[in-house]
């Protein structure tokens, strides 16, 4: 499962992410829009696409849809909703209301913590159709002795995002769906639960010899629920289109399904037997053209989106914004304490370390934690202070997240006190009287030994000692001695 695909190939994709919306109501009648309840309560007239029921706009689906243009830097365009027919058991009306040559949002894009900018091609809305569940034989239709529709989900509002194809390999496409169900849930449009089908990707993969420019033909594949499977499948079609050009056969273009128990994309339809979906303007809406008063307002109330998040938090800590360390803490939404180091004018690259790996690591093993911003800032202080050396500083850490409490409190408790810089000295003298043959080989210039000497003041002082200041005493008594004297 590679990030960068067969060897002297380049993968090219494009995904397309359908993204339900939080709203409390569908997007053309007053049913609720919740995920879960009792199969077909959500339902009435207009969502049953019964005859003689008219849609209504959710204005409140409107705003999400703005909002989520607008984080992802579209142009917003007034837009015009079209009926998209087809038949399927699922679609009660036999069309789907959504959008096609004029989306509410166009031309944006989303940057990755990499700070590469993937471009985004519209951001349109659509509703949802209701769901299908085929029974028996293993849940695929064709195998099934019966199906099932439920049409709470139909008419729920969805926006679909639509990417270009700037995305090279599976880890990109997986690092690209991480930043944008980020950035959706940022927005408040989504709950970004692909387990219960809130974002649902599609994904357009095609390969070329490395070096060229001009796109493969491509396959979409659906069907994918996880980001595992996302990786899984791209590695496997990519593999897959590898062999057919390279047997000189040519890749079709058509739509595959991808198969989790088996791990391979499966061919649904082709090109030539894709719907002709005959579209035309909805007759029952006018277009939509929300006022720019209307789109400043939601520009206004956008929160502080991660890839700016990141930016702040490089800025506080000296790091580099795509560093692991800053899009980690930005992931997992500990930012704020590497800023509330930074205002306090503690050592916030020191705080980024802490977040970034012990508070990570706890959080990773506890689920959530939650940690007190001035006590964490003072806990940084005392380790930048070296009252507390980083093994100590650790130890508190560990206290401080799992139950909470003062740090200066918590470390009287445990009995953690770094040494004074005198007592450091002293100790560092003694170790040196101690074992004058090795120090005699130190300050030859034998520099391997200094690990020899932070290991005896570490012995000698019970893990008390902040290790690096012992190393910087060592150093520095060295070469006040010089090289040729003991
Ligand atoms: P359609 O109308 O058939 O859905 P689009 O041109 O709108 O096709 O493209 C759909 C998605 O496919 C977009 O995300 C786009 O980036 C992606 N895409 C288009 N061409 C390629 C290609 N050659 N390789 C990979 N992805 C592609
Ligand atoms: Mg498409
Ligand atoms: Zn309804």
């Amino acid at each position: 499962m590679s990030g960068t695909g067969p060897e002297g190939w380049e993968v090219v994709i494009g995904l397309e992410v359908h993204c339900e919306l939080r709203t409390r109501t569908k997007l053309f009648c007053g049913c609720p829009n919740v995920f879960g309840d009792e199969p077909n309560t959500n339902v009435c007239p207009v969502c049953l696409g019964l005859p003689g029921s008219l849609p209504v706009l959710n204005r409140e689906a409107v705003e999400l849809a703005l909002r989520i243009g607008r984080a992802l830097h579209c142009r917003v365009q007034s837009s015009v909703f079209h009926r998209k027919n087809y038949f399927y058991p699922d679609m009660p009306k036999d069309f789907q209301i959504s959008q096609y040559d004029v989306p509410v949002n166009a031309d944006g894009w989303l940057e990755l913590p990499s700070g590469k900018r993937v471009g985004i091609e519209r951001a349109h809305m659509e509703e949802d159709t209701g769901k299908t569940t085929h029974v028996g034989g293993g849940g695929r239709i064709h195998e099934a002795t019966f199906s099932l529709v439920d049409y709470n989900r139909a008419g729920v509002p969805l926006v679909e995002i639509v990417s270009a194809p700037d995305l090279r390999g599976a880890d990109e496409a997986r690092e690209y769906v991480e930043e944008l169900r980020a950035v959706l849930v940022a927005t408040g449009a989504s709950d970004g639960k692909m387990e219960e089908g809130s974002l649902r990707v599609d994904c357009n993969v095609s390969v070329r010899p490395e070096g060229t420019t001009e796109l493969g033909t491509r396959c979409e594949i659906k069907n994918m629920n996880s980001l595992r499977s996302l990786s899984r499948a791209v590695a496997y079609e990519a593999a897959r289109q590898v062999e057919v050009l390279t047997s000189g056969a040519r890749v079709v273009q058509e739509t595959r399904h991808w198969d989790e128990a088996d791990g391979r994309t499966h061919a649904m339809r082709s090109k030539e037997e894709a719907f002709d979906y005959r579209y035309f303007p909805e007759p029952d809406l006018v277009t939509l053209s929300p006022s720019d008063e209307w789109i400043s307002a939601v520009e206004a109330a956008l929160p502080v989106l991660p890839a700016e998040r990141r930016r702040r938090v490089a800025e506080a800590s000296g790091e580099a914004p795509g560093s692991e360390a800053v899009s980690t803490v930005v992931r997992l939404d500990l930012d704020d304490l590497v800023m509330a180091a930074s205002s306090a004018g503690a050592d916030a690259g020191l705080a980024l370390r802490r977040l970034a790996n012990e508070v990570a690591g706890a959080l990773a093993d506890a689920g959530r934690v939650s940690l007190d911003p001035a006590a964490f800032v003072e806990l940084v202080r005392m380790e930048q202070d070296g009252e507390l050396t980083p093994a100590q500083a650790r130890r508190v850490l560990k206290e401080l997240v799992a139950v909470g409490g003062a740090p200066r409190d918590i470390a009287g408790r445990l009995g953690l006190r770094s040494l004074g810089s005198d007592q450091l000295s002293s100790v560092v003298e003694q170790v040196v009287t101690d074992n004058p043959r090795e120090w005699e080989r130190f300050a030859g210039g034998d520099d391997k030994l200094v690990g020899f000497f932070v290991g005896k003041v570490k012995a000698a002082t019970g893990g008390n000692a902040d290790l690096r200041a012992a190393t910087e005493l060592l150093r520095g008594r060295r070469s006040q001695s010089g090289p040729s004297t003991t």
